[in-house]
């Protein structure tokens, strides 16, 4: 039911450079005095969406500070997906409801998972489970694991269905600490010292983030079809209604009006088995795109020659604007992963966007696709603008948002509550 992840250990020394003295103390004193924990991580994807990415960093990265810590990927039957992917969209604030059936059939799953997870337990383990996928297992692990839990919640909890809601809050009181990444998705009813507020962040050394030559960037989007000589602005993301990538296409179409040779990319290649939406999706975005030549799209990760981290580096750093026009975003890693490659960015102003970019010092904030449309055409039209804006962007990932701080954050939660 479950899978290990297979990952290295990675020592924290190539992080020093970017970071300041007391962060990386208070790192080193604290990992020293957890040191006799085990630590495991529990989800539900190990390819696809942020949570994946951020484990695939933190794991190694807590391992080189000598942490014992394990990645479990949660393996159910796949009609379980198709309930927490509707659970996801009703927390999210979609209309609709969930069958009882449906409910039984997600409650079942963990249990039987769950068991499989205690007995382990010598009152050791530091577990973080993330997201809602996983929410109800420490409610059955608590018998015979009696280790210290935290549930890492990364959706935007804001608007959510309220009888969903309901239904699960009960099972947070089985966590010691209940972590979320904005103060406004705690739910009223969860308040006091286990809520902790902890915002994702990227890391800066992984393939993805490391500085690529703008030529090297170049050269990879040239051999996807891209004319490099010519605009580009892309919008990285899973193809899903939440990063509404019909209204990309309303934006690119309107400034395309005045800047005919604009050319648009959506890379959301199709990978995370928790996210059965991506294919209805994509059909739906290809319809609406029309055949426009202009128009690329890539979803096939054999598509990508240079790998998939490569390419989305190269789509963030070669093109003249990032777009990230979601409706909700618990926290959008592809913003702070273009900010931090100093590229002019666009983000929809929800969720945690809205603290990410500061609207008209480090990217734009926009309501709508015409909103949107208006603000790629100012920032395609003014190079200066868009340099300065990337320049802030850079920096303000640079004091926030990276992983050791996103690391530290997690450790102190632990602290906290020993
Ligand atoms: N991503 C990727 N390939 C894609 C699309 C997205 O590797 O084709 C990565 C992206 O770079 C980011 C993560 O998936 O690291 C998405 O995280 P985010 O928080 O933006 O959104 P989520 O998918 O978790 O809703």
């Amino acid at each position: 039911m479950f899978e290990k992840v297979d990952l290295p250990t990675r020592g924290l020394e190539s992080y020093r450079p970017l970071l300041g003295t007391q962060l990386w103390d208070q790192l080193l004193t604290l990992a020293r005095d957890l040191q006799p924990f085990r630590f495991v991580h529990v989800n539900s994807t190990a390819v696809g969406g942020g949570v994946a990415e951020i484990l695939r960093s933190l794991v190694p990265m807590m391992r080189g500070l000598g942490l014992k810590t394990e990645w479990l990927v949660f393996n159910p039957p796949a009609a379980f997906f198709g309930v927490t992917k509707k659970l996801h969209n009703l927390l999210q604030g979609q209309e609709g409801g969930l069958a009882s059936e449906e409910m039984d059939l997600y409650l079942r799953c963990i249990q039987e998972a769950s068991i499989s997870l205690n007995g382990a337990g010598i009152g050791r383990e530091v577990w973080f489970l993330h997201d809602p996928q996983v929410l109800p297992m420490a409610h059955h692990m608590n018998g015979g694991s009696p280790g210290y839990k935290a549930w890492v919640c990364h959706i935007d909890l804001s608007t959510p269905n309220a009888e969903i809601l309901d239904s699960l809050l009960p099972f947070t009181m089985d966590y010691d600490a209940l972590v979320f990444s904005m103060p406004s998705y705690v739910p009223y009813s969860l308040n006091g010292e286990r809520v902790h507020v902890v915002p994702p962040a990227i890391d800066p050394l992984a393939e993805k983030n490391i500085a690529l030559p703008l030529t090297d960037a170049r050269a990879i989007v040239g051999r996807l079809g891209i004319d490099v000589e010519r605009p580009l602005v892309s919008q990285v993301s899973r193809f899903d209604v939440w990063k509404d990538p019909w209204g990309v296409i309303d934006a690119y179409r309107l400034a395309k009006a005045a800047v005919p040779g604009l050319q648009l990319a959506l890379l959301g290649v199709i990978q995370a088995k928790d996210d059965p939406e991506g294919v209805e999706v994509l059909e739906s975005v290809v319809q609406y795109a029309e055949g426009d030549p202009d128009v690329h799209l890539y979803w096939d990760p054999d598509m990508l020659v240079d790998g998939i981290d490569r390419t989305v580096n190269a789509f963030q750093v070669g093109s003249q604007v990032v777009i990230q026009k979601s409706r909700r975003e618990g926290f959008g890693l592809t913003v702070t992963e273009a900010m931090w490659k100093g590229s002019a960015v666009i983000g929809g102003n929800v969720g945690g966007i809205r603290q990410q970019i500061q609207d008209g010092v480090s990217g734009f904030l926009v309501e709508d696709a015409t909103q949107c449309g208006e603000r790629l055409l100012q920032l395609l039209h003014d190079p200066g603008l868009r340099a300065e804006m990337g320049r802030r962007a850079h920096e303000s990932v640079r004091a926030n948002y990276l992983l050791p701080r996103l690391l530290l954050d997690y450790l102190k939660v632990v602290q906290a509550h020993l």
